[in-house]
């Protein structure tokens, strides 16, 4: 039975490249039948703090990414590692070193200068020295051979072990370095699949050393592959590397994002949506990409809009409350849920959906209007046009859009004039701007109060 984990740092947000390696844990975990399990990995205690803790969990929480138990905290767990340290030391796979930081560079110069792989050069090793305030210990890794492994998406991956160091595995001050944790608690935790950027590449054939020290069957590894962004380069803010809580604020729903991240280095014939249970019943590792992915925001706006236009309006209004202008008074949810969806087809964020919302909120003397659309179309002709269909609004006993249409079909034969006369001076008047929804479905749900306060406004 698959174990998987997800194991951030909490020294930043949650940014777009762990939310995927979160997903793809995750995907492989339930769609399996599996355990899930968040591991904060905060022993940089400077770095990591509560906060970015607390981002992690919310965002975890808004993908709908959920972990069995309650999270680890390595920054608790420092016995568990000094006993895996302990026994490395009485198997005679780990021993104490008295090495300064100086030496050790220097050590690491020579190799430079004789073209070799820079690194400790192993002077403690049979030393059998005893702890001490100045001793770190390291790992007795083997001298030859190579390390090889089977990455789950990257194939067959060898390292001579020449390459390789005697790493350190506790510090001067008895603290566990991240190598030696990781492997400590994917053990105690039974982990069997390690998904995780390729960041981290080459920590693995040192992680695989200490298993083989420790004599424990290592997990599956599956490296996948950097986001780039459009520029071939590291993903830079400009490009999409932000915050899944930016993705939030911004307006994206979480589906819709998810749907995204998954699509980012995995696919599935040629499909492109997928709902998180078609995830979860598709989502294998044969099908993850080994290359790198390059973020494209059109596509996540794509995949926002479908998920838009999908999605109920009462669930819609919901969040778009909370990307609404908090100085104007709280819609009533009904309203919204009137006015939503008229704007599903049009808008590709929540964020641009409450920009679009704007002009049903406000209050009727309080319209902005776009001057340039004031200056063409509402000519004093149209005005008087405005005036007295504002009067016709007045006195309609079914205020709806089949009734509107009708009411104004009935005007314009009587002026003699064409639709085209008044539908732009009707929509300018009524929202401010050239483009809305269609008119009488607008009419409608602005209701008939606002559309004739709104077209005695521009009266003058
Ligand atoms: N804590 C590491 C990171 O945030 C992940 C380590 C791992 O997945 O093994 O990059």
């Amino acid at each position: 039975k698959v174990v998987a984990r997800f194991a951030p740092s909490p020294t930043g947000y949650l940014h777009i490249g762990g939310a995927r390696t979160a997903l793809f844990n995750w995907l492989l975990a339930r769609g399996s039948g599996g355990r899930f399990l968040l591991r904060i990995e905060d022993t940089d205690v400077e770095r990591s703090s509560q906060e970015m803790t607390q981002a992690i969990l919310d965002s975890m929480h808004w993908l709908g990414l959920d972990y069995d138990q309650e999270p680890y905290y390595q920054s608790k767990r420092f016995e568990v590692y000094k006993e895996y340290i302990q026994k490395l030391v009485r198997t005679g796979h780990a021993y104490y070193c008295r090495c300064t930081p100086e030496e050790v560079e220097e050590m690491r110069e020579k190799a430079r200068a004789l073209g070799q792989k820079p690194k400790y050069s192993g002077k403690c090793r049979e030393a059998c020295l005893q702890p001490g305030p100045d001793t770190v210990i390291r790992l007795k890794a083997p001298q030859a051979g190579q390390t090889v492994y089977q990455d789950q998406v990257k194939g067959s991956i060898a390292v001579d072990n020449t390459q390789l160091d005697d790493l350190v595995l506790e510090r001067m001050d008895g603290t566990p370095t991240y190598n030696l944790a990781v492997v400590a608690d994917d053990i105690e935790m039974g982990i069997t699949h390690v998904l995780r950027g390729d960041d981290h590449i080459n920590n693995t054939p040192r992680q695989l050393l200490i298993y083989q020290a420790l004599d424990v069957t290592p997990p599956f590894f599956g490296h996948v592959p950097m986001i780039l962004g459009p520029d071939k380069k590291k993903l830079s803010k400009r490009h999409g590397a932000l915050s899944v809580m930016a993705y939030k604020e911004m307006g994206y729903l979480p589906e819709a994002l998810v749907n995204y991240l998954a699509r980012l280095g995995w696919s599935y014939k040629d499909e492109e949506i997928f709902s998180l249970e078609d995830l979860l019943q598709k989502f294998s590792l044969d099908n993850l990409g080994a290359s790198a992915c390059v973020f494209d925001t059109e596509k996540l706006k794509w995949l926002n809009s479908h998920y838009i236009k999908e999605s109920s309006p009462a669930r819609l209004a919901l969040i778009l409350q909370q990307h609404l202008d908090a100085s104007q008074p709280v819609p009533a949810q009904a309203y919204l849920e009137n006015i939503i969806p008229l704007l599903q087809p049009r808008a590709s964020t929540m964020q641009e959906m409450a920009e679009m919302a704007h002009f049903f909120l406000v209050p009727d003397q309080e319209l902005e209007m776009d001057q340039k659309a004031v200056d063409k179309f509402l000519t004093p002709e149209a005005r008087e046009y405005l005036r007295e269909i504002a009067e016709i609004l007045a006195g309609m006993e079914e205020f709806d859009q089949e009734n509107l249409e009708q009411a104004m079909k009935v005007y314009i034969e009587e002026k003699n004039i064409k639709f085209k006369a008044i539908a732009q001076p009707l929509r300018v008047a009524l929202t401010g701007k050239t483009a809305s929804p269609g008119i009488f479905e607008t009419m409608q749900v602005l209701g008939r109060e606002s559309c004739v306060n709104r077209l005695r406004r521009v009266q003058g």
